[in-house]
């Protein structure tokens, strides 16, 4: 018997990455040496303090509850620390009920539209953007209406874009920065202009933060709480995947307007009954000790930032560094005429190297492609080689 997909499930883009990995397991079976960049997932150990609380909270006989639901046996101190780092980080306090720790953002996206929204309603996101969001309102038979991002605003979401029907009928509108791909940040006076936005329309503002942690010389980025009231039409997706390279451990949080982390809350609830509690005891000890940790991962990156940076401005393809992310979002060489598919595929046909082509983003990533920095130095350095050879040639 032949199962029909449910038509959520067939209406669904092609997952970017899926693809990806096909064509280099093919590629790999034919003998070829491959070194991908593609995929934004930190390459070296989740700091020892983190694993250390892990082990020693799993394997603690004291506590009655160690095997039991998250969500029925929650971890105090992991909403404490919630509440502590965004004070100490942003200056922000947080009431408990602003505050629903998550299994990572990807999976608190999707159940967040189904707690809000219903079918034939309309989302906004980012073009170049992190897919998510639209399958959180696929997910919910709703819609999306995509706003380009462009270059020459900085990769700055203009709101102004936004068509007067859009904003009448949309309920959400999805930001993401420090971005991914675009690596733009945001300072406070844009989040400013976002709380606006949303209060003068009427649409609940989601500040996806992933990234937030990850940032160089010196450079902090803010949080969209920190804009006055802001927790009047706002939330943000927080999460300790990439910033202590935990992404497989799955943990993070959603704070912000206390009517959007219920109605998480309720899904969540009544779908995956919360993290089990030594991880969220080890997320807890992350959060609590950010100030030392976090610095040490983003020196691995910044100095692969550099290299790759450099590398590409020595080839005369200049890109300004990133001040956050983990990731090099650079433009096509000249001799693809800005064609990123092409590029992507004469880079691993020819050199051996898979990067990520701004096209697979959407039709405004065109012209570009992106670098993930979670690579070790050397493999990225003979990467850079062949890119260059190839681009040059
Ligand atoms: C990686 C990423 C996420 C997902 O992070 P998890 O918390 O691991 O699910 C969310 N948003 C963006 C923009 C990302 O790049």
């Amino acid at each position: 018997m032949e199962i029909a997909l449910a038509d959520r499930v067939g209406k669904l883009p092609p997952y970017l990455f899926a693809a990806l990995r096909k064509k280099i397991a093919d590629k790999r079976a034919a003998g070829a040496d491959v070194i991908t960049l593609g995929i934004g997932d930190p390459d070296f150990p989740t700091p020892d303090p983190i694993i250390d609380e892990l082990c020693r909270s799993v394997r603690d006989a004291a506590d009655i509850n160690r095997h039991r639901y998250g969500c029925d046996a929650p971890v105090p101190d992991f909403a404490q620390e919630i509440k502590s780092f965004y004070k100490r980080r942003y200056g922000v306090t947080l009431a408990d009920d602003q505050v629903a720790p998550t299994m990572g953002s990807k999976d608190a996206i999707v159940k967040f539209c189904m707690g809000i929204l219903n079918p034939g309603d309309v989302g906004i996101a980012p073009l170049p953007g992190y897919p998510t969001y639209n399958i959180g309102h696929t997910f919910c038979s709703a819609c999306t209406y995509y706003v380009p991002l462009h270059k020459e605003k900085k990769f700055l979401l203009d709101f102004d874009e936004i068509p007067s029907e859009v904003r009448q009928a949309a309920k959400i509108l999805w930001i993401n920065y420090p971005n991914n791909p675009t690596t733009a940040t945001a300072d406070l006076d844009f989040f400013k202009r976002a709380i606006e936005f949303g209060r003068e329309n009427n649409i609940l503002i989601a500040h996806d933060s992933a990234y937030s942690e990850n940032s160089f010389d010196g450079y902090k980025a803010p949080s969209i709480l920190e804009v006055d009231g802001a927790t009047d039409v706002a939330v943000e997706f927080f999460s300790l995947s990439k910033g202590f390279n935990m992404t497989g451990w799955r943990c993070g949080c959603v704070v912000g307007n206390a009517s959007a982390v219920k109605a998480l809350k309720l899904v969540k609830d009544n779908v995956d009954n919360g993290t089990l509690r030594a991880v969220q005891f080890a997320a807890a000890k992350a959060l609590s000790l950010a100030e030392e940790l976090t610095p040490k991962i983003n020196e691995v990156y910044k100095r692969r930032r550099d290299m790759v940076c450099d590398a590409l401005a020595a080839a005369g393809w200049p890109v300004e560094k990133p001040k956050a992310t983990i990731y090099v979002w650079a433009p096509v060489p000249e001799k693809y005429k800005g064609s990123s598919l092409a590029f992507a595929e004469d880079l691993l046909e020819k050199a051996g190297v898979v990067i990520t082509p701004g096209r697979g983003y959407g039709a405004t990533g065109e012209g570009f492609y992106r670098i993930s920095l979670t690579y070790p130095d050397d493999v990225l350095k003979t990467a850079m080689e062949r890119i260059v050879a190839l681009g040059k040639s």
